[in-house]
């Protein structure tokens, strides 16, 4: 096929899509965090009561199916074994990183690097270029969203499609995904039903399996008229060069097998040493992530399609995506780069499940937001996020991999100290404040003065209005002072 103007022949089940599809989408990342706060961005969200229930709904209902999920199991003994295997792979990561390449290359798969977000862009609209490629596939990838993939190809005449059902609303919608697994966890089916009825031209019936279905309908029509797929990676696997990829809507392996050409987008950091290493990974992934013993589909794909297979790509690229990755080798946040994206400590923390993913202004949110966002993007862009946290340690007791989330944020506090990068106002306030606590007497004078003056504003222990200076927290919440009577 040859190349078309983007979405020009866009359409869904043979209809074209209405205008709302051919707004450019939204796309993360390319507008800089810095233009707004994180308290703006969360003060928006919150405007939104119905984005609260509905995260609120999703996360309880996720978190209560990892819990019956692994229910009686040695659970932890699991998690030890994955963060052993994590922290083995990622310590020896450019040697994995060879050893992966060699056998992938002995496959017959065309290995690429990326060293940052906009050669991982150049990269695959140039394998597109190259191959004259019109319309593109795409199953769900977050390191595509952490390059901004989308808009790069439809700057260079490609027609994107995502194929993921929640990708595939968030595209239509002009949206962006607001959590790892569940990129519509902030949408309602209301909303989805008016979208898929616009597009539609008619009312379709409020129901689950007809807007699926509708969805389903246009989207085996791009599977069929796509000439490149293109898939993120679970996980890579060193001894064999193969790409492991878990999904539940049988778009991922459409996605990887029916066009001619498959381009995988994979952080570097995505190694496991052997294949037997997914029987660890895989059940935690998906049992943290959905509440599932194992999703529907798990795919491992190892190279184009070889002689007297029946089906498979004729080509396969792998972009190994850096940026920003292997600054962290060796160092005190390589942690980091243990997560498997499973999206349960945004499940469980508290920040998260009341302003959502978008506050967090990028790619990812909740607490491995606030730790990746600094990390990859620079403390001007994220550095605030480490005090997005209340610092419960939830997100700890449930990551998988056992990643000390709450002392990486304390880490990232740190630097941000170090850096000078807070307000001026916050940093001479928080000098005074240490340099008086460090003094016996001052802290007498200072805690002495505090307590008589919130001693007069109490009524019965609990001080019920604002008080001055401590507004943003009084404004909502009562302050005990001792015990109720
Ligand atoms: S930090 Fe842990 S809990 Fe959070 S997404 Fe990564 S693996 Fe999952």
């Amino acid at each position: 096929m040859s190349a078309t103007t983007p979405r020009e022949d866009a359409e869904v089940g043979g209809r074209p899509l209405p205008p709302g599809w051919a707004a450019p989408a939204h796309q993360p990342g390319a507008d800089g965090l810095a233009s707004t706060t994180f308290t703006e961005r969360a003060r928006e969200n919150l405007a939104r009561p119905f984005q609260r229930t509905a995260i609120a709904n999703a996360t309880d209902h996720t978190v209560e199916a990892l819990h019956q999920r692994f229910a009686g199991t040695a659970h932890d003994d699991l998690r030890e074994q994955a963060r052993q295997i994590r922290a083995h792979a990622i310590a020896n990561l450019p040697a994995y990183l060879e050893q992966w390449v060699d056998r992938a290359e002995a496959r017959g798969t065309h290995v690429h690097f990326a060293a940052d977000e906009a050669e991982a862009r150049r990269i695959v609209a140039g394998i597109c270029a190259e191959r004259g490629v019109g319309r593109v596939v795409k199953s769900k990838s977050m390191a595509s969203e952490e390059v901004s993939l989308n808009s790069a190809l439809e700057g260079v005449g490609v027609d994107v499609v995502e194929t993921d059902l929640g990708e595939f609303v968030v595209q239509a919608m002009g949206d962006r995904p607001s959590h790892v697994i569940a990129p519509i966890l902030h949408r309602t089916q209301a909303e989805v039903h008016e979208l898929f009825s616009a597009m539609a031209g008619e009312e379709l019936p409020d129901d689950p399996e007809a807007l699926t279905g509708f969805a389903r309908e246009g989207l085996r029509h791009a599977f069929l008229t796509a000439d490149a797929g293109i898939s993120g990676g679970n996980f890579l696997i060193a001894e064999t060069g193969e790409v492991a990829m878990v999904t539940n809507e049988g778009n991922g392996r459409l996605t990887t097998s029916l066009p001619r050409t498959h381009i995988a987008l994979v952080g570097i950091e995505k190694m496991l040493p052997r294949r037997t290493d997914l029987a660890v990974l895989l059940p935690l992934l998906t049992g943290h992530g959905t509440g599932q013993q194992i999703t529907t589909y798990v795919s491992v794909v190892g190279g184009p399609r070889a002689a007297g297979e029946p089906d498979g790509p004729e080509e396969m690229h792998v972009v190994l995506l850096d940026a920003g990755r292997s600054a962290l080798l060796g160092g005190e946040f390589e942690e980091a780069l243990h997560c498997i994206r499973c999206g349960a400590c945004q499940n469980v923390c508290p920040v998260y499940r009341q302003v959502g993913g978008h506050a967090y202004g990028w790619v990812y949110g909740g607490p491995i937001g606030a730790v990746l966002t600094p990390l990859f993007r620079g403390q001007a862009d994220g550095g605030e996020l480490s005090h997005a946290t209340t610092l419960c340690g939830a997100c700890d007791d449930i990551c998988p991999v056992k990643i000390p989330l709450h002392d990486l944020l304390l880490g990232l506090r740190r630097r941000r100290v170090a850096e000078d990068a807070a307000p001026l106002g916050e940093r001479l306030a928080f000098r005074a404040w240490g340099l008086a606590w460090s003094h016996p007497l001052a802290y007498r004078a200072t805690t002495g003065v505090a307590r008589a003056g919130l001693a007069v504003l109490a009524r019965d222990g609990v001080v019920s209005r604002r008080v001055p200076g401590l507004t943003r927290w009084t404004a909502t919440r009562d302050l005990v002072l001792g015990r109720r009577r």
